[in-house]
């Protein structure tokens, strides 16, 4: 067993040359028909770096979350259901449902942040940046996966329907898609992820979901896009992007944050454990916000210019 299902490794072999095509396609559309540079050689660059690092993790990690999820697996409540098209539904609402929540302790607990970071790390927006993977993700991806593989999902489908809606996942990474009418309803969206990839503090921590988009509306999560005059023009980014990044410190920055922040003198140990389990921007002395204090400064100050 070398870990790919047959499923997966079909996947793969036809999803890399679309990939490309489709790059190739929005460089060329941008440029010339809009008129406007969304790709830079240097972040383009590091987000294939950032995908052959998180690709070797996963690789070299994959056999051994395999055979937990194997061992679950084995003392599973039920059958798998017998119902071929029953059972690929429920695998792909409930994979969808647990990635949800995956992403969502991502961007609310510090210590995931600081792997989750680099994906939004990039300031621009276009479909090399579903590239630029959380390279630690695949170390605690599968925990989510246990509650699917002991409800009877067969390991290997999981993983497989993971990758399958990764594929929408990527292809939400564009500002050439404007808003999809119904389908807005329904999926996550272009429109939906530039939300979530910008650093304006009303769209912080929105829109988590990788397929569907009723889980954010569902849980409180979901903003829609506004327009300029609605809102403002969209920053992509983090709110304090990195100066200049090197291949070490564009994985590691945040864990490097972390570490002087727990291990600074004079705290107590509540204010240790909130550096490295509370949300993002927590701080003890008030120095620091989180996108909700951020969020409620900006209304704030929105409603006292009127
Ligand atoms: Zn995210
Ligand atoms: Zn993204």
């Amino acid at each position: 067993m070398n870990g790919f299902s047959y499923h997966e490794q079909i996947l793969l072999l036809f999803s890399t040359p679309f990939y490309i095509i489709i790059i190739g396609a929005e460089i060329l559309l941008s440029n010339f028909h809009f008129h406007k540079k969304t790709y830079t050689l240097k972040d383009t660059l590091t987000n294939i770096y950032l995908t052959l690092a998180n690709g070797s993790i996963d690789m070299a990690f994959k056999l051994s979350y395999l055979w937990i999820l194997t061992l679950v697996a084995n003392h599973s409540a039920t059958q798998p259901l017998s119902n071929t098209v029953v059972y690929w539904l429920l695998l792909l609402i409930l994979e969808d449902f647990v990635y949800y929540w995956l992403h969502r302790f991502d961007h609310t607990t510090r210590f995931l942040w600081a792997v989750h970071v680099t994906h939004h790390s990039s300031q621009q927006f276009n479909f090399s940046v579903g590239f630029r993977s959380s390279v630690f993700e695949p170390l605690y991806r599968f925990i989510f996966f246990i509650p699917l593989a002991w409800l009877g999902f067969r390991p290997l489908d999981i993983l497989f329907m993971y990758s399958a809606t990764q594929i929408w996942g990527t292809l939400v990474h564009t500002e050439l898609v404007g808003k999809l009418g119904w389908l807005e309803k329904i999926l996550v969206t272009p429109s939906h992820h530039r939300v979530h990839h910008s650093s304006n503090p009303k769209y912080l921590d929105k829109n988590m979901g990788m397929f569907l988009i009723i889980w954010d509306k569902l849980f409180g999560t979901f903003q829609e896009e506004l327009s300029e005059k609605e809102y403002a023009p969209i920053q992509y980014g983090l709110t304090h992007n990195l100066e200049n990044p090197n291949a070490f410190t564009i994985i590691f920055h945040e864990w490097i944050q972390v570490f002087k922040d727990v291990t600074r003198g004079g705290l107590t140990w509540k204010q240790r454990m909130g550096y490295l389990f509370g949300p993002p921007g927590y701080s003890h002395d008030g120095s620091r916000k989180t996108s909700r204090q951020l969020e409620k400064e900006e209304e704030e100050a929105r409603l006292s210019s009127k």
